[in-house]
């Protein structure tokens, strides 16, 4: 399995998940193009990275940033492989105060986002016949709910939506496009609230700990690979087992 010598660019790569997954990636031997609408934390991403690493701004929900940013790697290195579609906000508000406002600025985030960055690569990865492309979605809105989130997990479903007809869409070359679907992972976000919190997660979860961006890391960088050639429009759940058991008796069965 190789990611080697591919250009990947990783939106959202600046903090937390995105950077696990760029981090892989440059560990595996791809250059890896940090692409985040914090330009000054993608930078500092960049030269934190292990291998060739560069830094570009973007805002995933404007078509032009999205475009200008395919154009700016296809200008440095000739090419597009890689677009791990990443950049994602949380924003939790409850159904009853939720906001038109935040409803569309997380689905424009999520949603449209992951659209117009896959849009603005694919004319470069069909010059190639060549190209992976993964969508983070969740598991919150495919598989399971969260209070708060009735937003969020709409967004994160309808990503895979997305993904199974834009892969129909793209079969005709070497294109796949898949998703991943991360549980509760250990980022910055979520170290904030706090040891007792993360205790009780713990415990909702088969595997016993949290993922780490690299877990997540792992896993793009498998569909990201040139074996990976034959999986597409699917998705891979990296989430230590989290939405497995049917109640919470079955995870006292195994205490
Ligand atoms: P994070 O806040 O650490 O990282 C998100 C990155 O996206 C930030 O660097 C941010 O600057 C960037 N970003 C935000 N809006 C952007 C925009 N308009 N254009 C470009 N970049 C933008 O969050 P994270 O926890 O690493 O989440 C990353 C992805 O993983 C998201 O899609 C999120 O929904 C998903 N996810 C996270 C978890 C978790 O437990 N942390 C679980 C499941 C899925």
């Amino acid at each position: 399995m190789t990611v080697e010598d591919s250009i990947a660019i990783v939106t959202g790569g600046a903090s937390g998940i995105g950077y696990g997954i760029a981090e892989v990636l440059s560990n595996d031997g791809a250059t890896v193009v940090v692409a985040d609408v914090d330009e000054p934390a993608a930078e500092a991403a960049a030269d934190d990275l292990p291998g060739p690493a560069t830094a570009v701004g973007v805002d995933v929900t404007e078509r032009e940033s999205t475009e200008a940013l395919a154009e700016a790697v296809v200008d440095e290195y000739g090419r597009i492989d890689v677009l791990c579609a990443n950049a994602g906000i949380f924003p939790s508000a409850p159904l009853e105060e939720l906001s038109v406002d935040d409803w569309d600025r997380v689905n424009d985030v999520n949603v449209k986002g992951a659209f117009l960055s896959v849009q603005a690569c694919l004319p470069y990865m069909r010059e190639h016949d060549y190209g992976r492309i993964v969508l983070t979605s969740s598991i919150t809105g495919p598989m399971v709910g969260y209070p708060g989130w009735a937003h969020y997990g709409a967004s994160k479903a309808a990503m895979l939506g997305f993904v199974r007809t834009a892969a129909i869409e793209v079969a005709d070359a070497d294109i796949t496009i898949n998703a991943v679907l991360p549980g509760n992972v250990r980022t910055g976000g979520l170290d904030d609230l706090g040891e007792e919190y993360l205790d009780r997660m713990r415990e909702s979860i088969p595997k016993g700990e949290l993922g780490t961006p690299e877990d997540v890391g792992h896993a793009v960088a498998f569909l990201a690979s040139d074996r990976a050639g034959y999986i597409t429009g699917t998705t891979l759940v990296v989430d230590g087992g989290q939405t497995l058991p049917e109640s919470q008796l079955a995870l006292e069965e195994v205490e």
